[in-house]
C-alpha cells in the first residue's frame, strides 16, 4: 500500500495507535539511554508484563546478572525469556535473548504494524466513494478491536 510517497505493509490484524506507538518509542529511547553503572537492580526491564511468548503465551520476563571480576570491573548481562509457567502446555522455547535484541524485534515489528491516524482518516474516505456500510462496520470493528485490546492489556 502507498500512501504520501510511503510504502504502508497491508497487515490487518495487530492494530497500534498513534499514542502506543509514541509510547514505545518513549520506552525504546529509555531502554537505549546510556546506564553509567552496573547494578543488581532488576526491575529495569521496561517490557515487563508486556510481552507473551509467541508459543505458549506466558510472560516474558527479565534476568540481570553482574559478574565481578578479580581485576576490579563488573559486567552485567541480561536475560530476556519465556516464564514456562504454564502447566497444561510444556513450552519449547528455552532461549534467552538481550533486551537490545528484543527491542530490534519489536521495532521491526512496529514498522509492519503501525498504522498513521493520517492514513487512516485518509483510508476511510477513500473507502467511504465505494460504500458507506462499508466505513460504518470498519469503524465499528476498530472501536471493538481497540476495546478487547485495552481489556486484554488490564488482564495481562
Ligand atoms: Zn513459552
Amino acid at each position: 500500500m502507498r500512501y504520501g510517497g510511503k510504502v504502508y505493509q497491508g497487515k490487518h490484524t495487530a492494530m497500534v495507535t498513534q499514542k502506543e506507538f509514541d509510547q514505545v518509542q518513549e520506552l525504546i529511547k529509555r531502554k537505549n539511554a546510556p546506564r553509567p553503572e552496573v547494578t543488581n537492580e532488576p526491575d529495569t526491564f521496561p517490557y515487563r508484563g508486556l510481552i507473551k511468548c509467541g508459543e505458549c503465551g506466558c510472560l516474558i520476563t527479565y534476568t540481570r546478572k553482574v559478574r565481578h571480576y578479580k581485576n576490579g570491573t563488573d559486567q552485567a548481562f541480561e536475560y530476556c525469556y519465556c516464564t514456562r509457567r504454564r502447566k497444561d502446555y510444556l513450552c519449547t522455547q528455552r532461549i534467552t535473548i538481550t533486551p537490545q535484541e528484543l527491542t530490534k524485534k519489536i521495532r521491526a515489528e512496529l514498522e509492519k504494524y503501525a498504522i498513521i491516524d493520517d492514513f487512516f482518516q485518509w483510508a476511510c474516505k477513500y473507502l467511504e466513494r465505494f460504500d458507506a456500510d462499508a466505513v460504518a462496520t470498519q469503524q465499528k470493528d476498530i472501536r471493538y478491536a481497540d476495546k478487547s485490546h485495552r481489556i486484554h492489556r488490564k488482564r495481562a
